[in-house]
């Protein structure tokens, strides 16, 4: 009842949902009939979660942010979604996303802006801003997000709220509206690193319905946690942590990078041995990902044709009928990327854009390899700045994609990372949060969140 009426309060500033559940009461009372008499209620029961829109909910609508899709009830569930279902969590509603997961800011929504809880004139990050401001604004306990380019961890800055994006295939995306399937992946958001683990155990594991799904074992992340003495003085000796060079140079936020310097100064402090690192290649994950998933996505998006999926618009001819649909269902952001992917995997241009970009993606797997094969992990800023205000760089697509420069390169390297709050720089009337980023290596998810516990 308390979360429901901090949603009811907050909602009509923030707008992070586009559709609230009216069962959630009924349910909750169905847990404590179920306790009552003694049955097993599962370990998330009564844990209220928001879930991104473009993840697939059978009892409410997913739109994935898209007048293509509006009124849209698909007949089953996520996986992620079932799995929470099934330890007894509670769907609180469906969170508001840049269409089809493609933005940084949550403007990029057909139906509705989201706020940063922070300072309402602020973007709250994006693409899956909604789950990050609910959190946030304990609207919910936990959420779900979805991150192909940073679209967990770069709200989770925004927003002062710990954010998951777990290693490629750790969870299942079948239910997931595919964006960029080579780099999309489900992520976590938590108000503490604890959170973000148990949801994430709860969400993980192999998954028949999707063939990319991992069988790796998977491990109850949180439960080092409380051998981990925090009174210790130097709870992460021996622990080898690298600082990306590249991240702290010119260009990025010197409030952003004070923070990060600072963050890595406590990681000396609680024992890790801190070193900087170069990796000569990464701005070229930024120009990279950007080929790459706007081909993919011109791929994936070619379903919403008004026919098999979508909203038909009226026609009497078979063409116009697929493209008055698509014309009135998609909005000009996708739009934009579905043309530049049609070009770059066009016969003439495809070894020219998205050969090349394969090829980079493949020099960046390598150079975090070798980077990780020295370093437990890699830190660096979640993002160059801070939440910024809304309709600042609503007409400038560059410059919004040049603020994904630090979370790109991970979904390019199919690694997990987390983001937690180190940091506060000036803004808003309380100032504005900064966030980490950890990198580990494939399906290590256990040790940041060990340090991240440590740290935060
Ligand atoms: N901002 C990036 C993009 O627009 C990442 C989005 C995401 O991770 N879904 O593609």
């Amino acid at each position: 009842e308390s979360f429901l009426t901090r949603l009811r309060l907050t909602e009509p500033h923030l707008r992070s949902f586009l559709h609230v559940s009216d069962t959630v009461l009924a349910q909750a009372n169905e847990l404590d009939e179920k306790i009552k008499r003694n049955e097993d209620v599962g370990p998330l029961a009564g844990v209220l979660v928001g879930v991104k829109d473009n993840i697939c909910t059978s009892e409410m609508p997913s739109t994935g942010g898209s007048r293509i899709l509006e009124g849209y009830r698909p007949p089953f569930d996520a996986t992620a979604v079932r799995k929470i279902k099934e330890q007894g969590g509670i769907v609180v509603g469906k969170t508001n996303l840049d269409e089809f997961g493609m933005g940084s800011t949550t403007e990029g929504s057909a139906f509705q802006v989201t706020a940063n809880p922070w300072d309402i004139s602020r973007v709250p990050g994006g693409s899956s801003g909604g789950s990050a401001a609910a959190v946030s604004a304990r609207q919910c306990v936990v959420s779900l997000g979805s991150d192909t380019g940073g679209s967990v961890r770069q709200p989770a800055s925004f927003c002062g709220v710990v954010g998951l994006k777990p290693t490629y295939g750790r969870v299942s995306r079948f239910g997931l509206m595919a964006y960029a399937s080579s780099l999309d992946v489900i992520g976590c958001f938590g108000s503490s690193v604890t959170d973000a683990g148990i949801l994430l155990h709860a969400i993980s594991g192999h998954d028949r319905l999707d063939a990319t799904s991992s069988k790796q074992e998977v491990p109850e992340f949180t439960s080092q946690f409380a051998s981990t003495s925090l009174l210790e003085s130097k709870p992460l000796n021996g622990l080898r942590v690298g600082l990306i060079r590249e991240t702290v140079e010119d260009g990025v936020d010197t409030g952003v990078v004070s923070a990060i310097r600072g963050a890595a100064s406590h990681l000396e402090e609680l024992g890790c041995s801190l070193s900087e690192v170069s990796l000569p290649s990464f701005s070229l994950g930024l120009p990279a990902y950007y080929i790459l998933a706007s081909s993919e996505s011109s791929s994936n998006l070619s379903r919403y044709d008004g026919v098999r999926y979508g909203n038909q618009a009226a026609a009497d001819e078979l063409n116009a009928l697929y493209g008055d649909s698509r014309a009135k269902g998609f909005g000009h952001e996708v739009k934009m990327r579905i043309l530049m992917g049609t070009y770059a995997l066009s016969a003439g241009y495809y070894d020219a854009y998205y050969k090349r970009a394969q090829q980079v993606r493949t020099i960046i797997r390598k150079s975090f390899k070798a980077a990780l094969d020295e370093h437990d992990i890699l830190i660096s800023p979640a993002a160059p700045s801070a939440a910024y205000k809304i309709g600042e760089k609503k007409n400038d697509p560059l410059a919004m994609y040049a603020g994904d420069v630090m979370t790109v390169n991970v979904n390019l390297a199919g690694l997990p990372a987390l983001v937690l709050p180190c940091g506060f720089v000036e803004g808003g009337s309380a100032g504005l949060p900064v966030g980490l980023q950890m990198i580990g290596a494939p399906f290590d998810e256990e040790k940041l969140l060990r340090v991240g516990h440590v740290f935060e």
